[in-house]
């Protein structure tokens, strides 16, 4: 398996459970998409929808968790599992030998290579930010993550963006002291798409006049003290007169893209913009034989959020299913994992 977040995590605790022998290769650490998420940042989704493998997350105050619980939980089931893990090792080229495959990866001391019968590509979906190519964006001020708000407080702050991460940096940023401008191409956010809570707080301090929004708006270039924002209608730039936006600081939150390079190498057909893989819905199996998508990959580079964690343990069973002829066990009715491992699962 190639990338250890949720699913590919799922999936190596499926595969050791029926004794099947896998590696679990990480290009960073464990969850490393996680960990690069904003401090202390909680998860919309309820534990027990991202909890893997029927494992219970241990969950003292039953609220939405952080991405840190959520890691320690990861670290903990991979102990737990022994998994065959192996960090800061990223795949780098895949050949098809025949029925099999060949790995080659770079570790933090040299190179290694392997030889397979299967490949699942787990590699998310979050590889790296969607830049806006404009001038100055490349600036020590200017950051397409979310740090820690408290690196804002008393300064003047533009975020750029208008979807949940954006809105939510915007909350946050506010919150520690930070004079806040959010900037967004459209006139007003989606509330289809901002998540309700947060849809309906920035509004209110926006119309308070606590967080200043510039709608319609778009970065054309970025000086270390200013911002030059374009007009924009329905998203796309037009047309008009440049505002200059004073800024200390730059907070680029405008989504991130694939990086679908392994399966092209490998074969794989992609579709579309998003560079969407093709796959077997009932087997995940892509159009390259013997090697499976699995997770947030299985959608490239995602606009609306389809593949999600909740929404891809059922890779897992398939993936399973397809390899190795037996079930998994572990999805339950309703979609919903199991918690506990079926007595047959567990004997074998
Ligand atoms: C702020 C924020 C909040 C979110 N909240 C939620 C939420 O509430 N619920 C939810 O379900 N999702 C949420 N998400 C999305 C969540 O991060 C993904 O759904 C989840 O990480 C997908 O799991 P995955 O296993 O498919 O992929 P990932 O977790 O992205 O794992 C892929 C792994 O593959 C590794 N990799 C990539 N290329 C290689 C290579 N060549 N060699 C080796 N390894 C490689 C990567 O380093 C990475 O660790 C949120 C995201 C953000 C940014």
């Amino acid at each position: 398996m190639v990338g250890a977040g949720p699913i590919g995590v799922e999936l190596g605790i499926a595969f050791e459970r029926l004794g099947v022998s896998n590696v679990l290769l990480e290009a960073g650490q464990l969850g490393q998409t996680i960990w690069q998420w904003p401090p202390n940042t909680r998860f919309f989704s309820s534990p027990e929808r991202i909890a893997i493998a029927g494992i219970p997350i241990p969950n003292l105050d039953q609220t939405k968790i952080t991405g840190e619980a959520y890691l320690a939980y990861l670290r903990s089931v991979v102990e737990q599992f022994d998994l065959s893990f192996r960090p800061y090792e990223r795949v780098e080229r895949i050949e098809r030998r025949g029925r099999s495959f060949q790995l080659f990866t770079r570790t933090l001391s040299g190179e290694r290579t392997y030889a397979c019968r299967y490949v699942v590509l787990a590699t998310g979906g979050m590889a790296s930010p969607r830049l806006l190519n404009v001038p100055g964006e490349d600036l020590p001020h200017v950051s397409h993550y979310v740090p820690d708000p408290h690196k804002y407080f008393r300064t003047h702050l533009l975020i750029v963006g208008g979807r949940n991460s954006a809105v939510e940096a915007a909350l946050r940023c506010w919150r520690v002291g930070a004079k806040v401008t959010i900037s967004y191409r459209r006139a007003e956010f989606n509330p289809q798409i901002v998540k309700p809570h947060l849809f309906a707080e920035v509004g209110m301090l926006i119309r308070e006049g606590l967080i200043t929004f510039l709608p319609e708006r778009t970065p054309v270039e970025i000086t270390p003290a200013h911002v030059v924002m374009a007009p924009t209608r329905d998203g796309a730039p037009i047309d008009g007169p440049p505002i200059r936006q004073p800024a200390d600081f730059v907070l680029v939150c405008s989504g991130f893209v694939a990086d679908m390079t392994l399966f092209e190498m490998a074969g794989v057909e992609l579709r579309g913009e998003r560079r969407i893989p093709a796959w077997n819905p009932d087997t995940m199996e892509t159009n390259v034989p013997g090697l499976y998508v699995a997770g947030t990959a299985a959608g490239g580079t995602q606009q609306r959020f389809e593949f999600f964690i909740e929404t891809c343990h059922t890779h897992v069973d398939k993936i399973v299913a397809a390899i190795t002829g037996r079930s998994a066990g572990l999805t339950g009715p309703g979609g919903w994992r199991r918690y506990s491992i079926p007595r047959e699962n567990a004997e074998s």
